[in-house]
């Protein structure tokens, strides 16, 4: 029985999770960006109290965090949204209050893990893994392996850049995949385009903006041709260099996948001639909302279990 900690910039959600991938509770609290100590605190409560409403005695600790972190250390890396826990190592003080192994990883790359064990990945050789919401992030696993770069670091497939005329993103470059493709970046796209009276501007989000499509509202209609236009932009690269097997898709604005898919589709024909794109699988991640909560879970068993390959 793994106790799986997911750690958000606007929230923490602990569960614990058996070792098919099923979620048996959950809870969740706000995170505080700044206070590590009680962050800490607050995660060990969760996961007791997790553990007794399942009925079930933790026996490790998987966690998937936002952010750089360095999976081997254990250690925070330089988390824009969590700066009081920078250089915290989670992995030694949750082993010392539990007395069990604990394991750390990036929440793209715990997420890429649990799909491609449990999820809608089970038996691609070659995944990668992709959720688009406020931003854009993922991972890679190929061979049952996840892919890391040089010291561990996590490839950042949210900062390809799409489009360099395109909006500044924070990591330096402007028109990164995440700036344009994320569900703000479809938010500013209509913000930016509809015309002075349109009625459903004020306060409008990604998830208004397809709910307005699916009704046929024609700008709202725009904005999802722009936004598959970039999210088949992306995905076009990420095929072009990897050919992999499958993409599985993931994230609050992947919940309107429909919406999409076909414009996708073809961008990707349009640019990907010189490899056999039509053989990449474009498929939803099947684990639902506890995706990132069964990854943190994942990481544990890809770490220590008989999956052992981390
Ligand atoms: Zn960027």
């Amino acid at each position: 029985m793994i106790g799986a900690v997911d750690i958000g910039g606007t929230k923490i959600a602990i569960g614990i999770v058996d070792d098919a991938g099923k979620v048996l509770s959950r809870m969740q609290a706000p995170t505080d960006p700044n206070r590590y100590s009680a962050g800490i605190d607050l995660i060990a409560s969760m996961l007791r109290e997790t553990a007794s409403n399942a009925g079930v005695v933790i026996t490790g600790i998987g966690i998937g965090s936002t952010g750089p972190v360095d999976p081997m250390r254990g250690e925070f890396g330089d988390v824009d949204f969590l700066p009081g826990w920078r250089g915290r190592s989670p992995v030694n003080d949750l082993a010392e209050i539990f007395n069990v192994r604990v394991a750390l990883e990036n929440d793209g790359d715990a997420a890429a893990l649990a799909e491609a064990g449990w999820g809608a990945g089970r038996n691609r050789t070659r995944l990668i893994y992709i959720t688009v919401g406020t931003g854009i992030g993922g991972g890679i696993v190929l061979d049952g392996k996840l892919y890391r770069g040089v010291d561990g670091a996590h490839p950042e497939v949210g900062h390809q850049v799409i489009d360099p005329a395109g909006p500044q993103c924070t990591c330096g470059f402007r028109g990164c995949w995440e700036s344009l493709a994320a569900g703000p970046g479809m938010v500013t796209w209509l913000e930016s385009h509809a015309p002075a009276d349109y009625p459903h501007r004020q306060g409008i989000t990604a998830k208004r903006i397809c709910e307005l499509a699916q009704q046929g509202d024609a700008v709202a209609l725009q904005a999802v041709e722009h936004e598959a236009f970039y999210l088949g932009l992306g995905l076009a690269n990420l095929i072009n260099l990897f050919t992999p097997d499958a993409i599985v898709l993931s994230g609050s604005v992947m919940k309107s996948a429909p919406l999409f898919l076909n414009r996708i589709r073809e961008v990707i024909r349009g640019g990907c001639r010189f490899v056999p794109a039509e053989k990449t699988e474009l498929t939803l991640a099947s684990l639902g909302d506890n995706t990132n909560l069964i990854g943190a879970a994942r990481v544990w068993h890809y770490r220590f279990g008989d999956a052992t390959k981390g």
